[in-house]
Formats: structure tokens, C-alpha cells, sequence
């Protein structure tokens, strides 16, 4: 139930990481890349933390493990992908950790929901809402669910 799934890692991140300040609802989409796969579903949560960007990007990838997440295809099917889409403004070009998400702009699945949390919030020089704006439709529709 990948409803569920994403339901306990917001709530597995807010535990390890801080507290979850705001989430969205949670969206369906096409999937991007590799089509022959069933739909994802995708949120943006907001997060209060003491954590810096590096200790936060383990706890994501820490519970992406504790829910079987196997690394094999680049874009394919997974259980569960925890992204650092905005850091308090950081920028950097690391490819451990890249901020802000180097491709967040670009993706209605991650711009729709984080329109609903933080439409002014800036991504390489301008905010979500204009990024939103200028997208073709990408197939993201709302999915009747909500994260927590
Ligand atoms: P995409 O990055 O295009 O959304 P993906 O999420 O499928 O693709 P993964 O295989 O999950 O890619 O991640 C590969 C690596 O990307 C991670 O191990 C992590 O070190 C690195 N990475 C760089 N920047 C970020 C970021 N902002 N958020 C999450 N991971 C990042
Ligand atoms: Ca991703
Ligand atoms: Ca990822």
C-alpha cells in the first residue's frame, strides 16, 4: 500500500529528524523516465529539525532502507524515494547532496505538492509557483489522500 508506505516514512522522518511542520496531500502521477511501471505517489512534507543537510539527507535514505529500498534501476520502480527538495536557502552543487534538488523545478509531481505548503519558496532563482506556472501538464493528479 503505497499510501501507507509513505504515511510511516513522514512519520518515521518527523521521529529521527525533528517534527513534521506541514504536509501536503498526496498526489498520483505518470511515472517519468521508465513508463512501463504503475503510477507514484508523491508529497512534500516540510520539516521543523535541529539537523544539518547532510545528517538530514541520512535519516531519508535511512528509512528509504528500513522500507526495502534496493538501489537498481536509476528512475525504475522503488518502494520509496525520501528527496531534500530546499534547505533554509542552501546552494550546492554536491553530488552527494545537491540544493536545491537539482530537477525539482522541472517536475509537476514535486511542484504541485510543494505549492500547496510553500508556493513562494525560490528554486534557482524563482519560486514554485512560477516554475508551476511555466510547466506543460505532466499527468499529476490530486489522489484523494492525505500524508498524515
Ligand atoms: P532524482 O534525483 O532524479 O529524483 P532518484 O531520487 O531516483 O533520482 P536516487 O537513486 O534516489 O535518485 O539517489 C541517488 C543519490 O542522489 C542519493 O544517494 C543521494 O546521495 C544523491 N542526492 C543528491 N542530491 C540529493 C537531494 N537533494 N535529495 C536526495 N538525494 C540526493
Ligand atoms: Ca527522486
Ligand atoms: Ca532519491
Amino acid at each position: 500500500d503505497p499510501a501507507q508506505t509513505l504515511r510511516a516514512a513522514a512519520a518515521e522522518v518527523g521521529r529521527e529528524a525533528g517534527r513534521i511542520a506541514a504536509a501536503s496531500p498526496i498526489y498520483r502521477s505518470l511515472p517519468v523516465g521508465v513508463t512501463d511501471q504503475p503510477p507514484f505517489l508523491n508529497a512534500v512534507a516540510a520539516l521543523d529539525t535541529e539537523l544539518g543537510p547532510d545528517a538530514l539527507l541520512d535519516v531519508l535514505l535511512a528509512v528509504e532502507a528500513a522500507h526495502g529500498r534496493v538501489r537498481d534501476v536509476r528512475w525504475g520502480p522503488r518502494t520509496l524515494d525520501l528527496d531534500l527538495v530546499w534547505f533554509e536557502g542552501v546552494v550546492r552543487d554536491d553530488p552527494r547532496l545537491t540544493l536545491p534538488h537539482p530537477r525539482a523545478h522541472e517536475r509537476e509531481f514535486v511542484l504541485r505538492p510543494l505549492c500547496d505548503l510553500a508556493p513562494d519558496l525560490l528554486l534557482h532563482g524563482r519560486t514554485a509557483r512560477e516554475w508551476l506556472d511555466s510547466l506543460e501538464p505532466q499527468g499529476v493528479e490530486p489522489a484523494g489522500l492525505s500524508l498524515m
